[in-house]
C-alpha cells in the first residue's frame, strides 16, 4: 500500500510547478489514486489547498517531515491515466503551469474555492470569543475584518496564538438529486390494503394502483405524480402508512431536455462523400493515427461525412468526439449530431450552465455518453477508447485559447489521436494556411468534396464598389443593385441573409467640432457605443461610462456618432423595405441563453424574411430557401495589423457566402467594399481556394511567416510604460545569443493596441524554422521572469499566436 503521493498542488507559479511529497494517513492508503483530488496543507501557516495526486509511492521525494493529506475530496479518479498524462505534455508544450493544465480539463465547478476563517483556539479569552465570535464556532474571515484596524488587532491576536486563521478548501460541484418512489409492498399487500380503503379515497386509490405498476422500480417523483395524477401530499401520506418509500434520485441536467429530437437516417452519399467515408472508415478499423484534411466547398455534405464516419467508429465499439468553432452559434449542427445519435450524444459549451456542464462531463467520464460535440474545451472530454476525431471548420481562430494554457485545440486532437491510435479528421472549405500546406506535404492525407451536394451550383458573386455607390447615394448602408434584388427577393417570398463585419470595426463618438474621439481611460482604444445600454463601453477592459452628449475637450454641442452597428442598419432597412420582416441576431439579440437557436428557428420557419447579423450568422447555417446573401462592409479587416488579416476575410466571405442558394434555388450574393480589388475579395469572388491559397503562399513566402516559419510571440506588461519596454530590451539581448543566427527576432514593439486595463504591453516575435533550444530557453525564461511577475511585471508566452493585437 502507498504511503506517498506526490501532489500537484493548486498554487500556480514555478517554484511549484513540481509535484510535492505528502504522507497519505493510514486510513486512506487503499484508496488514494493517482488522478484524485485531495486538500493538502501548503507553505506556512495554515494554509489549505486542492491538489491533484499524481503518482503514489512508497519513497517520498524529500527527506524530512512530511505533512499529511488533510482530505481525499474524490472517490473516484477525474483525471484518468491518459488525461495526466495529457496536462504534462500541455504545460511543456504551451509554456504554463501544469496544475493550470489540470483545471482547464476540469468542468469549472471542480476548481477548488477557499474560504478564509476565524477560529478560536484553546487560548482564546472569553471576551475576545464573545468579541469576535459570538456564539459561533467560526467566522468567515472577510466577515469580521472589515477595517485596517480589524485587520491588524486579529494579526496580534494571531500572533499571541489567541486566534486562528483557517483556509477551508470548498467543493463547488453539486450533484443534482430529486425525490424518487419505490413500493414497499408487494402486489397482494396492494391489493389487500386497496380492499380496506374507505370509500371515495379516490387520490389513496390512485397512488396504490400506480405502486402496483412499479415491479420493484424506482421512479422519480415528478414523472409518477404526472403519470397516475396524485398529487405529492399523497405521496407523503403513502410514505407516512409505509406504503412506499422515498429515496434521493440522482439526476443530470439536461440541456436538451425540452427540445425535441428529430431521428434522422444515413442519407446515401454521392461518389465524393463515399470516397471519403471508406478512407476514414478504414482508418477508424485499422486503429490507423492518419490525419485527414476534408476539404468540401460549403454545401458539399461534409457534416453527412462526418456523421457516417462517426457512426462507423461506434459500430466497432469505439466513441467519437466532434468539436465545433463555437456551439452556441451553430444549433443547427447539434440537432443533426442529436438526431443521428440520439441519447449517445453528450453536449458541452459556453452556452450551458456551470451545473449543466459538470453532469454533461460526468455523463461522458462514467461511459454514458459515446459521441461529444462541443467547443473548444470538449477536446478534453474524458472519453475512453476514442476512434475518430472530428474537428469541423478547423480554421476558426476559436480554437485557440488566448489565456493560459495557450493552447490549440488542433494540437491537442492530434495528442489524442495518438494516444488512442485514431484517426482525426479537420474539415473546412476554406483549410487554414497551416493545415493545407501539410496536407501539400503529404502529412496529412487530404479528402476533397469539390461539387455541392447533387451538383447545386455555388452562388453567383457580384462585388459592388462602395466608393463609386457613396458618390451617389451618400452615407446609405446599402447599394442601389443591393436593394434592388432583396426587393426581389421579398416579392418572390425567398429569404435573404445581410452581414455586417465587425471585425476591426466599431461605432465611436466623435466631435465634429475639434474631432475628439471619446478613449478608454484604461487603454489605448476608443470607446464604442452601446445603444442598448445606453453606454460608451471598452471592449477590452470592461469600461464603461455614459453616452456624452457635449465635448468632453472643447464642450461643444456637435457629438455625432460614427459608424454602424447592426441595430442602424436593421432601421435603415426598416425605412428602405417598410412590408421587410426582419430579424436581428447580434451580441445584443442573442445575450439570453437559448434566444440564437429560437431566432434561427423563426428565421427557418420562414416567418421573417431577413436576417441581419454579424459574424455569427456565417458559419454553419443551412436554409434552403435563402437565395441572397449581402455582406455591408467586406473589407473592415483587411487593414488590421496581423498578417493573416487576408486569410481571414476570404474565410468569412467565402463562408457566408456559402449560404445561399444552397437547395434548388439559385444562390446570389452581393460584397459591398471599398477595396474591389484586393485578392482577397476577388478570390472569394471566384470561390477560388486554390488561387487563394497559391496567392497567399507567395506572400507568406516574402514575408517570412507561417506556415513557413513557426512563430511565439512573448509579451511583457508593466503598468510603466518604461518598465516594459526595458525588460522587453533586455530580454532581447539575453534570446539572441540563445537562438539559431537564422531565427528571426521583431521587435521590441508595442503592440498595436498598447495599452489595455492600464498595463502597457510590448511584444517580441521569434520567427524560426528549426530551433533546438527553444524549449529549454522559454522554460528557462518562465523561471527566471518568475520575481518580477511578483513586483508587478506580467511575461505571456503564446506559442503560434493568433492575434497580434
Ligand atoms: P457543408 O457542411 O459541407 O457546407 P452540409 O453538410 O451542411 O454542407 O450539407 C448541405 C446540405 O446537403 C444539407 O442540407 C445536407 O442534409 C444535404 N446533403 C448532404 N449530403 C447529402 C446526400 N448524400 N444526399 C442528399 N443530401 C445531402
Ligand atoms: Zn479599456
Amino acid at each position: 500500500m502507498a504511503e506517498i503521493a506526490q501532489v500537484l498542488v493548486d498554487v500556480p507559479t514555478m517554484q511549484t510547478n513540481r509535484p510535492y511529497s505528502y504522507r497519505i494517513p493510514a486510513a486512506w492508503q487503499a484508496q488514494v489514486q493517482p488522478g484524485m483530488r485531495v486538500v493538502v496543507p501548503f507553505g506556512r501557516g495554515k494554509r489549505r489547498v486542492q491538489g491533484f495526486v499524481l503518482s503514489c509511492g512508497d519513497q517520498p521525494e524529500f527527506d524530512g517531515a512530511l505533512k499529511e493529506i488533510d482530505a481525499v475530496v474524490d472517490l473516484a479518479p477525474v483525471l484518468n491515466t491518459e488525461m495526466l498524462a495529457l496536462t504534462k505534455w500541455l504545460a511543456a508544450s504551451t509554456f504554463s503551469f501544469q496544475i493550470t493544465c489540470a483545471q482547464t480539463m476540469l468542468p469549472a465547478v471542480m476548481r477548488a474555492k477557499y474560504v478564509k476563517l476565524l477560529r478560536p483556539t484553546t487560548q482564546t479569552p472569553p471576551a475576545v470569543r464573545t468579541t469576535w465570535f459570538g456564539d459561533q464556532p467560526e467566522v468567515p474571515f472577510d466577515q469580521v475584518a472589515t477595517t485596517s484596524q480589524a485587520v491588524s488587532q486579529l494579526l496580534r491576536l494571531q500572533a499571541a496564538g489567541e486566534v486562528d486563521v483557517y483556509y477551508q478548501v470548498k467543493n463547488q460541484a453539486r450533484r443534482k438529486t430529486q425525490f424518487g418512489v419505490k413500493a414497499r409492498l408487494d402486489a397482494s399487500a396492494i391489493t389487500a390494503t386497496e380492499g380496506e380503503l374507505r370509500h371515495g379515497a379516490k387520490q389513496q386509490l390512485a397512488l396504490l394502483k400506480g405502486l402496483a405498476t412499479l415491479n420493484g422500480e424506482t421512479v422519480t417523483q415528478a414523472d409518477f405524480c404526472q403519470r397516475f395524477d396524485v398529487n405529492p401530499a399523497t405521496i407523503r401520506t403513502g410514505e407516512q402508512k409505509g406504503w412506499l418509500q422515498r429515496v434521493q434520485l440522482e439526476v443530470y441536467r439536461d440541456p436538451y431536455a425540452t427540445s425535441e429530437i428529430k431521428a434522422t437516417q444515413a442519407l446515401t452519399l454521392n461518389a465524393e462523400q463515399q470516397v471519403a467515408v471508406d478512407q476514414i472508415t478504414q482508418a477508424v478499423t485499422q486503429d490507423a493515427t492518419t490525419t485527414f484534411l476534408l476539404e468540401g466547398v460549403t454545401g458539399s455534405g461534409k457534416t453527412e461525412v462526418y456523421l457516417q464516419s462517426m457512426a462507423a467508429a461506434l459500430a466497432q465499439g469505439k466513441t467519437a468526439l466532434m468539436l465545433v468553432p463555437e456551439i452556441s452559434l451553430t444549433p443547427q449542427m447539434v440537432q443533426r449530431v442529436r438526431g443521428r445519435f440520439g441519447k449517445a450524444v453528450a453536449v458541452l459549451h459556453s452556452g450551458l450552465s456551470n451545473g449543466e456542464k459538470y453532469d454533461e462531463w460526468r455523463r461522458i467520464q462514467r461511459g454514458e455518453a459515446q459521441v461529444v460535440v462541443g467547443a473548444r474545451s470538449a477536446v478534453f472530454a474524458p472519453l475512453k477508447d476514442i476512434g475518430l476525431i472530428v474537428m469541423d471548420e478547423e480554421h476558426e481562430s476559436t480554437y485557440k485559447q488566448d489565456d493560459a494554457p495557450r493552447y490549440h485545440a488542433r494540437q491537442v486532437a492530434l495528442w489524442r489521436s495518438q494516444y488512442h491510435h485514431c484517426p482525426v479528421v479537420l474539415g473546412s472549405a476554406t483549410p487554414s494556411l497551416e493545415t493545407r500546406a501539410r496536407a501539400e506535404k503529404g502529412v496529412y492525407q487530404r479528402l476533397v468534396l469539390a461539387e455541392r451536394v447533387n451538383q447545386r451550383p455555388l452562388p453567383t458573386v457580384s462585388i459592388i464598389d462602395m466608393k463609386k455607390e457613396m458618390q451617389q447615394h451618400a452615407e446609405s448602408n446599402f447599394s442601389a443593385p443591393l436593394l434592388v434584388a432583396l426587393q426581389d427577393r421579398l416579392d418572390r417570398h425567398e429569404q435573404s441573409v445581410l452581414m455586417l463585419n465587425r471585425r476591426g470595426f466599431s461605432s465611436f463618438v466623435l466631435c465634429r467640432d475639434c474631432g475628439f474621439v471619446l478613449k478608454c481611460p484604461n487603454c489605448d482604444i476608443s470607446l464604442t457605443l452601446h445603444m442598448d445600454s445606453h453606454t460608451m463601453k471598452c471592449h477590452y477592459c470592461g469600461h464603461e461610462e455614459p453616452i456624452p452628449r457635449i465635448c468632453p475637450n472643447c464642450h461643444g454641442h456637435q457629438i455625432r456618432y460614427y459608424g454602424t452597428g447592426t441595430e442602424k442598419v436593421e432601421t435603415e432597412l426598416k425605412e428602405l423595405l417598410p412590408d421587410a420582416n426582419i430579424i436581428r441576431m447580434d451580441n445584443d439579440t442573442t445575450r439570453k441563453k437559448g434566444a440564437h437557436a429560437k431566432l434561427l428557428a423563426k428565421f427557418g420557419s420562414g416567418e421573417a424574411n431577413i436576417l441581419i447579423g454579424t459574424q455569427m450568422i456565417a458559419k454553419g447555417l443551412d436554409f434552403p430557401n435563402v437565395t441572397l446573401v449581402g455582406v455591408l462592409n467586406a473589407d473592415t479587416g483587411l487593414g488590421l495589423p496581423d498578417f493573416r488579416a487576408s486569410e481571414r476575410t476570404f474565410q468569412l466571405l467565402t463562408q457566408v457566402s456559402g449560404r445561399a442558394g444552397r437547395a434548388t434555388k439559385p444562390g446570389h450574393v452581393y460584397i459591398q467594399t471599398f477595396n474591389p480589388d484586393h485578392y482577397a475579395i476577388r478570390f472569394a469572388q471566384h470561390h477560388d481556394y486554390e488561387g487563394f491559397f497559391k496567392y497567399e503562399m507567395r506572400m507568406r513566402h516574402q514575408g517570412d511567416y507561417p506556415p513557413y516559419y513557426f512563430t511565439v510571440q512573448i509579451t511583457a506588461s508593466d503598468l510603466d510604460e518604461a518598465v516594459a519596454a526595458k525588460r522587453m530590451y533586455q530580454l532581447l539581448q539575453w534570446l539572441r545569443p540563445r537562438l539559431a543566427s537564422q531565427t528571426i527576432i521583431l521587435g521590441p514593439t508595442p503592440k498595436p493596441i498598447a495599452r489595455v486595463n492600464r498595463r502597457y504591453y510590448y511584444q517580441i516575435v521569434i520567427k524560426y524554422k528549426r530551433e533546438p533550444n527553444l524549449a529549454a530557453t522559454l522554460t528557462t525564461l518562465l523561471h527566471e521572469t518568475q520575481a518580477q511577475q511578483r513586483q508587478g511585471l506580467q511575461i505571456g508566452i503564446d506559442v503560434e499566436p493568433l492575434h497580434f493585437m
